[in-house]
């Protein structure tokens, strides 16, 4: 059931604009500590904004403070920061892995749209980007990637094919965002920036950030898998897949599995401890004051793996908003990865191009309805034989429905039932017997994913040795 007056609330004493005393997301009274440079910050500029886009791989939505997580205090930086921004508390990825994901946050189209299932697939001709629509009214571009080596998204990705600089994180186990500033600081015009965090990705962290060392099982598989950048793909003695060994360890022993969870948290505390550098440094330029800030993952995490799942907790992602001008809220309606691109467009007073599936979120960032949308994800895992199935899965509120494993074969016009699942208002999940909501949801979704159907775009052939690696790293 939807009742977004009731489930969106101001977060009354939070401005976005760095509020040095805010009220924390569940309501509870609580003062923050002020931003670094909050204080000092010059008035908001006149628009046009800079544009900063954070994306947090492997991030879980649940993981975060901000979200309720109290095992572990995983995210002080990115809870402070919620607190000052609009929190879309029902964010859903559209692809399960980083370069599907990045497409449909850098296009505003789902995947089946944009096509981009492969390493170094291309963008379906004609789509238009965030950074290329920007750059044509003016902005800079560039991205800052904690990314390069890492055989996913770097400099070779036709995803930043309208970004102009593309920065390198020389150690990426130790992200700097030095070149970012001096880039930013290089001219007045306002800029549009993507950086990517990936300390969240697997193999995670190593505990030592929470005091506490990791089982001998954990730590067999995280040396087992090759570090971004690390080159050829370590020997691993036991078995051909290490997230399936893992896997199987985890449901076996509640001590690995545990100790999985304390590496992913001790990951996911590394990235909240970059975007607090990464913040730092842009208070210090004085040009956040005036700037549209988007934070999101860009997939979660199933521990271990994501790609080609359509789990919750791969799709569920975080998703914050921070605007000059605009109040914190916490907002509940049901959105997706697609919407950024609109939103921005938005927010920067520029207009919307005729080809997307998202839809501007402005309203919501006002404490206002948006219109009821669904959120649609999909995979497109290949079989053996190198053939490409679809799988699609669609929230909308509190219902969801996952499709079953599709016969081989392109089209996505049939939709077999699947599973589907209901979230209620504590966040419990539970499954959804068959009937005509059911029904209704799953008809949504086949019509969605079938209008979003084109012809991929010209795929860049990926070598054996990189599908080598990228599968020893859970991708294929
Ligand atoms: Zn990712």
């Amino acid at each position: 059931m939807r009742d977004a007056p009731s489930r969106r609330h101001f977060l009354a004493g939070a401005s976005a604009a760095f509020a040095a005393t805010a009220v924390a997301a569940t309501g509870a009274a609580a003062t923050l500590t002020a931003l670094p440079g909050c204080a000092t910050a010059p008035p908001a500029k006149a628009s046009p904004p800079d544009v900063l886009l954070v994306t947090l791989c492997s991030a879980r939505a649940d993981r975060l403070g901000a979200s309720g997580y109290a095992t572990r205090p995983t995210t002080p930086n990115l809870d402070r920061f919620a607190a000052t921004a609009a929190r879309f508390s029902h964010a859903w990825a559209n692809g399960t892995w980083t370069n599907a994901a990045h497409a449909s946050l850098l296009t505003g189209l789902l995947p089946g749209h944009h096509r981009v299932e492969d390493q170094l697939d291309k963008l379906v001709p004609g789509a238009p980007t965030l950074p290329g629509l920007l750059a044509a009214a003016g902005w800079r571009t560039g991205a800052l990637l904690q990314e390069q080596g890492a055989m996913t998204l770097d400099a070779r990705s036709d995803l930043l094919r309208d970004v102009s600089k593309v920065l390198d994180t020389p150690d990426l186990r130790r992200f700097s965002p030095d070149a970012l500033v001096e880039w930013i600081g290089r001219d007045a015009a306002p800029f549009f920036a993507l950086v990517t965090l990936r300390e969240a990705h697997l193999p995670y962290g190593d505990g030592g950030a929470f005091g506490a060392a990791l089982h001998p099982d954990v730590v067999a598989w995280r040396a087992a898998l090759p570090r971004p950048g690390s080159g050829e793909a370590a020997v691993w003695a036991d078995a051909s897949d290490p997230n399936a060994w893992i896997a199987a360890r985890a449901a076996a022993d509640p001590a690995v599995r545990a100790s999985l969870d304390l590496a992913y948290d001790a990951g996911l505390a590394a990235a909240d401890a970059a975007f607090g550098r990464l913040l730092t440094a842009l208070e210090a330029t004085g040009r956040l004051a005036n700037a549209v800030v988007v934070v999101v993952g860009d997939h979660g995490e199933a521990l271990p793996g994501h790609k080609d799942r359509l789990d919750r907790a791969v799709l569920r992602v975080p998703m914050l908003i921070r605007a000059a001008g605009l109040q914190a809220v916490a907002v509940a309606d049901t959105v997706s990865q697609v919407d950024v691109l609109p939103t921005v467009l938005g927010l920067a007073g520029l207009p919307l191009p005729k080809l997307r599936d998202g839809q501007d979120l402005g309203p919501a960032l006002r404490g206002e309805a948006l219109p009821e949308r669904g959120a649609l994800s999909q995979a497109f895992p290949r079989d053996g034989s190198g053939a490409l199935r679809v799988r699609s899965a669609y929230a909308k509120g509190a219902l969801r429905v996952v499709q079953a494993e599709s016969a081989a074969g392109a089209e996505p016009g049939s939709v077999a039932r699947g599973s589907a699942e209901r979230e209620a208002a504590d966040g419990r999940v539970s499954t959804e017997p068959p009937g005509p909501a059911v029904d209704a949801l799953v008809a949504e979704m086949t019509a969605l994913a079938a209008d979003t159907w084109v012809p991929a775009g010209p795929a860049a052939p990926v070598s054996a040795a990189v599908r080598e690696q990228m599968r020893a790293r859970g991708y294929w």
